[in-house]
């Protein structure tokens, strides 16, 4: 039995929590594979390591002495090598770093490099530096096949591992990020490598709650969620994990846990392909504010085809993804995020009205997107009637509903104000009850 697990930032981010992860680490004689973010924050008036970095690299490219921030970065890990009582060289690494500051993603990946360097020489496990299996291709993809020949490769000889999470390498060595929060998807492609038994993901929440925290008082906790479930709810903003964790492991059927370093004994959250036994009509809501949407109206002799296909390529040509396109008969709305458009509205309505065929066009701002998720919404009638009316009590006004026929989600639109009310609404009316 081989499990992977990983620790976020906020789990490494003092010796104390060192401490607590080889506790949790050393419990589990399966816990063979272990992934590190860099150190976080200890508490929300800190800094975590990444964003230092990033500042850093931001002193070195517009020329600004950076002695300051990069000392900030020093003294984190020197503090937690000298409790710790640990041999790495920090001098040594530190001025490997400086000779190759230039370079910004190979910069901030020294952030889990040295963090997990650390925790290998605490665990008394082996490094093993993710620039060496994780290989991406030049179009910033990840070379999966190549990933995991050569993750097998390198843990054929060895039994205890630890590797640094948030980057690879291109084929000529260079360091690659992976997006923010990447460490998790680290886990699941080594999981996924391996076909590990489970695929542990240590953070500092007891795992993902029905209802931000944020909006709702205690929400309750949900004890198990299916891949898919989980992908909805996280691309509308529940932030738990990032959104491509589960991309690498859902096919093999790993199982993700959610858990929490701070208790780790709680139950936490089990992620699962498995559709079984759950009373629960909704899993699960989370939403997004700032949207906009832009209202094509058409003229009643063109096609509706033609002009959402010419709109979708305004849009591309400008790289804005789309998050919904309502339609009815002689006008739609195409549905996007405010800042990916923000800069750039006026030239999109300007190419739209190029098209003689599109005679009116509105912009509706201040958008906020509800997604409520279930997999037992499939196939029960009144689910969307029972949300629409406790809205409607609540005096919040619909802008936008959205659901395709896999019927796992209903998306609701509301405005900005609204939004949390209308969180409110839908978790004491539905889940809560
Ligand atoms: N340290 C990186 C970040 O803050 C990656 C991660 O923690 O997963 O985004």
């Amino acid at each position: 039995m081989i499990v992977v697990t990983k620790f976020g930032g906020s789990s490494v981010s003092s010796y104390e929590r060192f401490k607590q992860v080889k506790e949790i680490v050393l419990k589990d004689d399966n816990r063979k594979v272990v992934v590190s973010s860099a150190i976080g924050k200890i508490d929300s008036s800190d800094n975590k390591i990444t964003d230092l970095l990033y500042l850093l690299s931001a002193h070195v490219k517009y020329k600004v002495n950076y002695d300051q921030v990069f000392n900030t970065i020093k003294v984190r890990f020197y503090t937690i090598k000298k409790e710790l009582n640990l041999k790495i060289d920090l001098e040594k690494e530190f001025a490997e770093i400086e000779k190759n500051i230039n370079s910004e993603d190979y910069l901030v990946s020294r952030g889990e490099y040295l963090t997990s360097l650390m925790l290998s020489e605490y665990l008394g496990f082996k490094f093993i530096d993710a620039k060496d299996i994780i290989e991406f291709n030049y179009d910033g993809k990840v070379n999966y096949e190549k990933t995991y020949k050569l993750i097998n490769e390198k843990y054929n000889k060895i039994d205890k591992i630890v590797v640094p999470g948030f980057y690879g390498s291109y084929p000529n060595g260079d360091i690659k990020l992976f997006s923010r929060g990447g460490s998790d998807i680290t886990g699941s492609i080594l999981a996924r490598a391996i076909n590990a038994t489970r695929y542990e993901n240590f953070t500092d929440v007891d795992g993902f709650y029905c209802a931000s925290p944020k909006i709702v008082d205690n929400p309750r906790l949900i004890s198990k969620i299916t891949y898919d479930e989980l992908r909805e709810l996280s691309y509308m903003g529940a932030s738990v994990i990032h959104e491509e964790t589960i991309l690498p492991i859902q096919d093999l059927n790993i199982p993700l846990y959610i858990k929490n370093t701070f208790n780790p004994d709680g139950i936490g959250t089990i992620i699962t392909k498995d559709e079984t036994e759950s009373n629960n009509i909704i899993t699960g809501i989370a939403g997004k504010k700032d949207f906009l949407a832009i209202n094509i109206t058409k003229s009643k002799s063109q096609g509706k085809l033609e002009i959402i296909d010419y709109v979708l390529n305004v849009l591309k040509k400008y790289h804005v993804p789309i998050e919904s396109i309502p339609t009815s008969i002689d006008s739609f709305s195409i549905v996007v995020e405010e800042n990916l458009v923000k800069r750039n509205i006026y030239d999109i309505v300007q190419d739209l009205k190029e098209n003689e065929d599109i005679i009116d066009i509105k912009i509706d701002d201040g958008l906020a997107l509800i997604a409520v998720v279930g997999r037992n919404m499939v196939y029960k009638p009144g689910i969307s009637a029972k949300l629409f009316s406790l809205l409607g009590e609540n005096k919040i006004n619909i802008k936008l509903i959205s659901q395709n026929t896999s019927e796992i989600s209903i998306i609701i639109g509301v405005q900005n104000k609204d939004f949390e009310k209308a969180i409110k609404a839908i978790y004491n009316g539905t889940v809560k009850e």
